[in-house]
């Protein structure tokens, strides 16, 4: 699977990032914008698989999708992390306290504790496996103040080779130096027919034609609820 190429409907976000590829000038912090359900997080594992693909060649945009770090590039279902350790997930109450040095679970926000442990840790250091490290954030928004100024600095002058992608669908929640400290991709929201198609898809028929391109109409091109 090669993710990038699969994110329906959002030709404009997918070509940014294509051309950005294919011209091996990716940017080092992306901001992706746009309501709940339309490919955001698809696009930010795509081109995490796209840059760690072992067989894209120069100038190339897609990833082979069949590579081993293809196929460890993509978040396991059970963990919603992907295996590759230089994918790296951060979202709140993802981790186990321990695992990133706390005693009690994030409810509130993304804790400075989690942004330490899985960021500004690894971040010094380069890639595991040579081509890239991408820090991709889950509802960025959720970033608590302390949090988020930790993360300035790394996000302006990150390491060579690292890549962030900040995924929000409520990016006037983020402070003013984090969205000008990225470049931004919106994503637009999908028309109905396309909304239908990907409930039936995920209901995996339990849903039928009409009752799906009723939910859509509903959802206002946002697959999933808020
Ligand atoms: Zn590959």
């Amino acid at each position: 699977v090669a993710l990038l190429s699969d994110v329906l409907a959002q030709p404009t976000a997918i070509s940014t990032l294509e051309r950005a590829l294919a011209s091996g000038r990716v940017h080092h912090a992306y901001l992706f914008d746009g309501a709940p359900g339309v490919g955001k997080e698809m696009a930010a594992f795509g081109l995490a698989q796209a840059l760690l693909c072992e067989r894209r060649a120069v100038g190339e945009a897609r990833a082979c999708g069949a590579c081993s770090a293809c196929a460890r590039a993509l978040p396991r279902e059970e963990t919603r992390r992907p295996v590759h350790p230089d994918v790296i997930v951060v979202e709140r109450g993802l981790y186990e306290p321990a695992q990133i040095g706390r005693r009690a679970p994030e409810s509130q926000d993304i804790s400075i504790d989690q942004v330490r442990t899985l960021v500004l840790a690894r971040s010094a250091f380069g890639p595991h496996e040579g081509r890239a490290k991408v820090f991709i954030i889950r509802r960025a928004e959720e970033l608590s103040v302390p949090a988020a100024n930790a993360l300035l600095k790394t996000l302006e002058e990150p390491g060579a080779r690292t890549h962030f992608v900040l995924v929000t669908a409520q990016a006037d929640l983020l402070l003013p130096t984090i969205l000008s400290r990225t470049q931004r991709v919106r994503f637009a929201s999908l028309p109905d027919e396309i909304v239908a198609r990907l409930l039936t898809a995920r209901a995996a028929g339990a849903v039928d034609a009409a009752r799906a391109a009723e939910i859509a109409r509903l959802s206002a091109g946002a697959s999933r609820p808020r």
